[in-house]
Order: structure tokens, then C-alpha cells, then sequence
């Protein structure tokens, strides 16, 4: 099965928890759109190489196809497919006016240089200019992309209409429409529904230990969040290595260490011990965050993960075998198209901001982003309850009623 397949399973469960007519998911059931292009560009070294790029539109049914583009080498169709459908239902959940969309680049943009990846983003944009506007798709930073990389793709759409148009893309940097708020919008998404998962369950900041794969924007935000409301981080990773103190890791240093732009393994000191990502996962504590990929949590380590509360902050990061593994366990798990809902809320709050030309203060955006996020896990709390589900089915009903209820109107 692939994983746009895999991915449709919580929906169906769902679907059955409802007693919906199973062609209730049907509207869903494929992209509306999804568009492969090829990207020539040439290297510093004076070669060409041609890479390859997609951008899928899921669902409009809601609004604007919405969401990310990514920079991986990983990427592929499927994927693309795959995360633009989670972008649907996440933006649904969080009571968005938009759909869902994504696209992605087969690249190594770490091995790339600056001027490779400007070249390389403005084709993708020309490439791609023709199904993408503020009023159709609106794409993103994701995995791999910056506001950099965002700034390049409005500079070059701009270009091609010969007029400004911040509203093309969002999570610019805040010179050129930007909204204040937006590069830490997804760590504090997570941390804000963290919060709530520990007020649910009686638990308090200071007594409880928390375990965040990945230091990316994602889990780097979060993980300082969530210490400085008192929190004991006591492992966190990136892509070199992961570290781990049982007292607690100094997040403030790490989060400084790593702004240099060095990985954990190339020489932080601070008073840790070295561990593998799989034993990170595996560690005895209150919450496990997994800020990066998908298919961290599998079927081969479910079993030995002991966190009581599992925060999706990356997208996908539990197979669905897993998941079942950990229900029966016991285990609590927060989904992705709830946990890490911020980062397009306030993609959204850049949107309304480029449409009126009107910008905001940061802590109004904090504010509106905290009402959004915390009234989203209410609703998917109270399905939870009412259907007597986990909190991933209880997410995709709410992101289905909404869904189903717009296309009925739609006709
Ligand atoms: N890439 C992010 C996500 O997966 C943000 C998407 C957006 O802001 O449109 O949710």
C-alpha cells in the first residue's frame, strides 16, 4: 500500500465511527490536481542538472489550496500527495478557509549553494506559475525551505505579473510582507497544544519530561517554548546525533549552539550524553515530540516507546500499524493535522494581513493563533469523547463534518 493509501485509513475509520455513507469520503479520495514539472538549472560548477518538482492540489472544496514545499531528497509523488491531502484535513480542523495543497523538489539543498537554490526556485515558480495565485494555491516553507526560499518565489512571481503580489506565497520574511510571528508559529502551535494535553490530564509543566526529535525550526521552537514554561527537555536530536540528560537539557544553549548553524555532533559541549535517534524515541518520559519526518514510529519500535503522550509535531510521523500499537498500549497521541496547525494558522493571518495591506503586532498574532489552536483541540477533544475514539479519528470527523457540510452547500 502506498502511503497516499495509508493515509486515508484514520479517514475511513472515521467514516465508520460517523455511520457516513462510505462515499462520503469519495470528495476527498484524490487530488484534484497534481502537476510534475521539470526543473533545469544551472550549477555553479557551469553544468545543468535537471530536477524534479510536483505541486498537488488536494481539495478546494474549503478555499485555496494551501500548504508547503519541500526540499528533500525523499520527495516524490506520492509523498507530495500525500501531505497536500493532510494539508485538506489540517486546514479543516483548525477552521480554515482554505483547502489543501503541497509540493516538494528532489534535491539536496544542503549540499546546494545560495545561488543554486535561488536559480532553483525561481524555475520551480515558472514552472509551476500557471495553476498557482493568492485566490487558487498559496504555497509554504516546509521540510527544506525558509522565509528565504519564500522570498525568492514572490520576488519571481511578482515578476512574471509585473505587479507586487505578497499574497502569492507565505511565511516571507517580515521586510517584504511577512507576518510577525509566522517562523515560530508552528513550535508554538505545538507547545500551546501541549499545554492543553497536560491541563486535560492533570499533569504540570515542571513535572514533566518531554523528548523532541528533531531541532528544525519545528522542534527547536518547541522544545523552547515548553522549557521556558517550566518543562524538563531531557533529550532532544537533529540530523547528526541525539543527546540526552535526565535532569534536563540547557535549551537555551542548544537552541543558540544550533543557530550557529553547526549540527549537535560537531562539538557541543554542554553537560549531556550522546545517544542514537532510535534510543531517543525509546526513552522513559512523560511526552515524546517527533519534529521531523514521516515514519518514525513504526510497528518495529511502537512497542518499546514509553512516553504516556505522543505530540505529532511533524507530519505523518507514526505508521499506521504504530498507532495502532500505541492505542493499545494506552498511549495518548496528539495528531499532526491538529499539533502542527499553527504554522498554516498563521500562514493564514499572513494571508489576511497581504490581502489588506494592514499588518499586525506580534502579540496580537500570538493571541489569534492560541484562540484558533486551543478552540481546534476542543472540538477534536469533544469528538473524541462523543464517539469515544482517539484523538486522530476524532480529528478527521471534524475535519470531515466540515468537509462534507461545505460541498453539500457547494452542491
Ligand atoms: N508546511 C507547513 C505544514 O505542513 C505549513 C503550511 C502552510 O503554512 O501553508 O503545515
Amino acid at each position: 500500500m502506498n502511503l497516499f493509501e495509508m493515509a486515508k485509513i484514520p479517514l475511513n475509520k472515521a467514516i465508520e465511527v460517523m455511520k457516513l455513507d462510505p462515499s462520503a469520503a469519495d470528495i476527498i479520495a484524490t487530488p484534484e490536481r497534481t502537476l510534475e514539472v521539470s526543473i533545469p538549472v544551472r550549477m555553479d560548477d557551469g553544468t545543468t542538472k535537471v530536477f524534479t518538482g510536483y505541486r498537488s492540489q488536494h481539495s478546494t472544496i474549503m478555499g485555496p489550496a494551501k500548504g508547503g514545499v519541500r526540499y528533500h531528497p525523499g520527495v516524490n509523488m506520492d509523498e507530495v500527495k500525500t501531505l497536500a491531502f493532510w494539508m485538506t484535513c489540517k486546514c479543516a480542523v483548525a477552521g480554515l478557509p482554505y483547502g489543501g495543497g503541497k509540493g516538494g523538489i528532489v534535491c539536496r539543498p544542503r549540499e546546494m549553494s545560495k545561488g543554486e537554490l535561488e536559480r532553483l526556485t525561481r524555475t520551480y515558480i515558472d514552472k509551476i506559475s500557471a495553476i498557482i495565485s493568492p485566490n487558487t494555491d498559496i504555497p509554504a516553507p516546509d521540510v527544506g525551505t525558509n522565509a528565504q526560499t519564500m522570498d525568492w518565489m514572490v520576488d519571481e512571481y511578482s515578476k512574471l505579473k509585473g505587479e507586487s503580489v505578497y499574497g502569492i506565497v507565505t511565511g516571507k520574511s517580515i521586510e517584504i510582507g511577512g507576518s510577525k510571528g509566522r517562523n515560530e508559529a508552528t513550535g508554538r502551535g505545538v507547545c500551546f497544544v501541549t499545554l492543553e494535553m497536560m491541563k486535560k490530564y492533570n499533569m504540570k509543566p515542571e513535572d514533566c519530561k518531554i523528548v523532541i526529535q528533531g531541532m528544525g525550526n519545528v522542534g527547536s521552537i518547541s522544545a523552547k517554548l515548553l522549557a521556558e514554561e517550566g518543562a524538563k527537555i531531557i533529550a532532544v536530536s537533529d540530523v547528526s546525533c541525539a543527546i540526552y540528560n535526565e535532569n534536563g537539557l540547557d535549551i537555551a544553549g542548544i537552541y543558540k549552539y544550533l543557530d550557529s548553524g553547526k549540527n549537535l555532533l560537531d562539538g557541543y559541549t554542554g553537560d549531556c550524553k550522546r545517544i542514537t535517534n532510535a534510543e531517543l524515541l525509546e526513552l522513559p518520559c512523560d511526552i515524546l515530540i517527533p519534529a521531523a519526518l514521516e515514519n518514525q514510529i513504526t510497528a518495529e519500535n511502537a512497542d518499546r516507546i514509553k512516553a504516556k503522550i505522543v505530540i505529532e509535531a511533524a507530519n505523518g510521523p507514526t505508521s499506521v500499524e504504530a498507532d495502532e500499537i500505541l492505542n493499545k498500549k494506552g498511549v495518548k497521541v496528539l495528531p499532526d493535522i491538529l499539533s502542527n496547525s499553527g504554522g498554516v494558522i498563521v500562514s493564514y493571518f499572513e494571508w489576511v494581513q497581504n490581502l489588506q495591506n494592514f499588518y499586525w503586532e506580534e502579540d496580537d498574532v500570538n493571541a489569534k493563533l492560541k484562540r484558533q489552536i486551543v478552540g481546534a483541540f476542543n472540538d477534536v477533544f469533544d469528538a473524541s469523547e462523543k464517539y469515544d475514539c482517539t484523538f486522530r479519528v476524532a480529528a478527521y470527523i471534524v475535519a470531515l463534518n466540515r468537509l462534507v457540510t461545505a460541498k453539500k452547500l457547494r452542491g
